[in-house]
């Protein structure tokens, strides 16, 4: 037909490094085949909106070319792998995560070749991958009785999994990959010994955000301890874990398929148990961890090898105009490297000293303001492309927040709140979480056309779960809703207590009682 259907596409990034090439080229495939403008993602990706179908083809097959992939970004597979956006060159802990999320992406890197005779005719980009023989090896994975190595997909076998499986990987300390959120959870353990050198890793099992709209056995649930593995077992462990989620993930009931549901039904010890039988030892405790902490390396700061970083502040991940133009000049002319961070934002890598005021120049010229000029609720939030880009979406997100964040900024003023009052906002235009909604200290979740069901309680480190607190606000009744609740929060507060935690602290009840007295006051 000649109907112009319009695709999204996006690509895969473990830990969001992309190299200077593959950023100019994915800018350039936004204007020409996308709607202008680059999204990046809550999971260090591109978006392209809006590629035609009959341009498909030319779009995936110059990603690929140009040493990008698209390979395993949608499906009942393992998604982009999460890595801690830090940029330190002289941090092998943080290094070595990076490293290892590009090795889990390896390992769970689908292996038919219908990827590549449908995008590049059968040709094989071999050096899309480059693949560290000890990850391939070690792919085949026969655990209790099932053996799919002689299969054309060793690890996923010919039905895949029952749904998607995410993963991401930090390193003590560091929460800005929101690690609690994902089916697998890896922190990396140096050997105290050695710092140079990994001594293992702790695992966290059975996070995801996903509810679906109407559908109360549906929840959010955020990763348990699992237990410590050591360095060289990482591998097996990973596939051990994936392949619990393959063989007892409901396959019944697409909404329940994700493996937090196998963890939530089964309690901890019985998963630890059947894990056990495919890694085929026991896990050993878990190392004790510092407290986490939201790191975002907004600004400029030093790499620790003479070269200096700059994280830009991106609203919404929505890279377009001058400011669009204004990074791809710098990217170009400097030759960067970049990173897509966690929190949708854009990390410029390898900067020479000597070439950091014209950077600044060029980015101020170009709108592009620096990120302590933007309100903390600004740098803080995140909100989903939703309306009109997103086939799931009842109502506005991307295109709502900036204009909520204000009102919610001035009716924090008029009751008295600091103006630096930071709390962690996040939008979505429906149920299914893409931002990590339910850590938020306040979320909002699309439940109708300008209506939203609010969430309170989360936390800036992601460590706690946000709970229902009013369905229906309606956009316009923004202030008549928020102002007692940030009057009350004002009165009620403990020393520097956050609002997360004050609200987490009261309870649904508590808040509610606490908010009605400073209506009625
Ligand atoms: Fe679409 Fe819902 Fe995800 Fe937003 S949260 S991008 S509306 S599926």
């Amino acid at each position: 037909s000649g109907k112009a259907y319009s695709f999204l596409m996006r690509t895969k990034q473990p830990a969001g490094l992309v190299d200077n090439r593959l950023y100019l080229v994915m800018d350039e495939l936004a204007n020409q085949f996308g709607n202008g403008t680059l999204r990046l993602t809550t999971r260090q990706t591109y978006q392209l909106h809006g590629v035609l179908k009959h341009n498909l083809k030319t779009v995936f097959s110059t990603v690929i070319k140009n040493m990008g992939s698209t390979l395993a970004t949608c499906g009942d597979v393992n998604r982009n792998v999460m890595g801690p956006a830090a940029p330190f060159k002289n941090r092998p802990d943080y290094m070595a995560a990076q490293k290892l999320a590009s090795d889990c992406a390896d390992l769970l890197a689908p292996q038919s070749g219908a990827y590549y005779d449908m995008w590049l005719d059968g040709e094989k980009f071999v050096s899309v991958y480059t693949e560290d023989p000890k990850v391939t090896a070690d792919r085949a994975f026969n655990a209790h009785g099932t053996n799919f190595e002689n299969s054309p997909e060793p690890i996923y076998g010919a039905q895949f999994l029952p749904r998607k499986f995410k993963i991401a990987v930090t390193v003590p300390g560091d929460n800005s990959v929101d690690l609690f959120t994902n089916d697998l959870g890896i922190v990396v353990i140096m050997d105290e010994a050695d710092p140079t050198k990994v001594r293992g890793y702790n695992l966290f099992v059975g996070g995801g955000m996903g509810r679906t709209r109407g559908d109360e056995e549906t929840f959010p649930r955020l990763a348990d301890p699992l237990g410590f593995v050591a360095a060289d077992d990482i591998f097996h462990a990973v596939k051990a874990v994936v392949a619990v989620h393959r063989d007892y993930g409901r396959r019944d009931n697409r909404k329940q398929a994700r493996l937090k549901y196998v963890i939530a039904e089964w309690g901890l010890d019985k998963f630890r148990t059947v894990f056990e039988q495919y890694f085929g030892k026991a896990v050993a405790p878990s190392v004790p961890l510092p407290a986490w902490e939201y790191r975002d390396y907004l600004g400029w700061g030093d790499q620790g090898d003479g070269k200096l970083y700059y994280g830009i502040y991106v609203q919404n991940g929505r890279v377009k105009g001058e400011a669009k133009k204004a990074l791809r000049a710098v990217i170009e002319r400097f030759g960067l490297p970049v990173t897509l961070t966690p929190h949708q934002n854009i990390i410029l890598r390898d900067v020479d000293p000597a070439h950091k005021a014209e950077i600044s120049a060029t980015l101020a010229a170009g709108g592009l303001r620096p990120p302590l000029e933007w309100d903390s609720l600004d740098r803080l939030s995140m909100a989903c492309p939703a309306l009109p880009l997103c086939g799931l979406a009842v109502t506005e997100s991307e295109r709502a927040l900036p204009d909520v964040n204000k009102r919610l900024r001035a009716s924090m003023a008029k009751v008295g709140l600091p103006p630096d009052q930071a709390v962690l906002i996040r939008m979505t235009g429906c149920p299914n979480g893409c931002v990590r909604t339910y850590v938020a200290e306040l979320a909002f979740v699309g439940d109708g056309p300008n209506s939203y069901q609010v969430w309170l309680g989360g936390n800036a480190n992601g460590t706690r779960l946000a709970v229902p607190y009013q369905d229906r606000v309606k956009v316009k009744d923004l202030e008549a809703f928020v102002e007692p609740l940030f009057t009350a929060f004002r009165d009620g507060r403990g020393p520097g207590e956050a609002f997360g935690d004050w609200a987490a602290r009261l309870g649904v009840e508590g808040v509610r009682s606490a908010t009605a007295a400073a209506a009625a006051g």
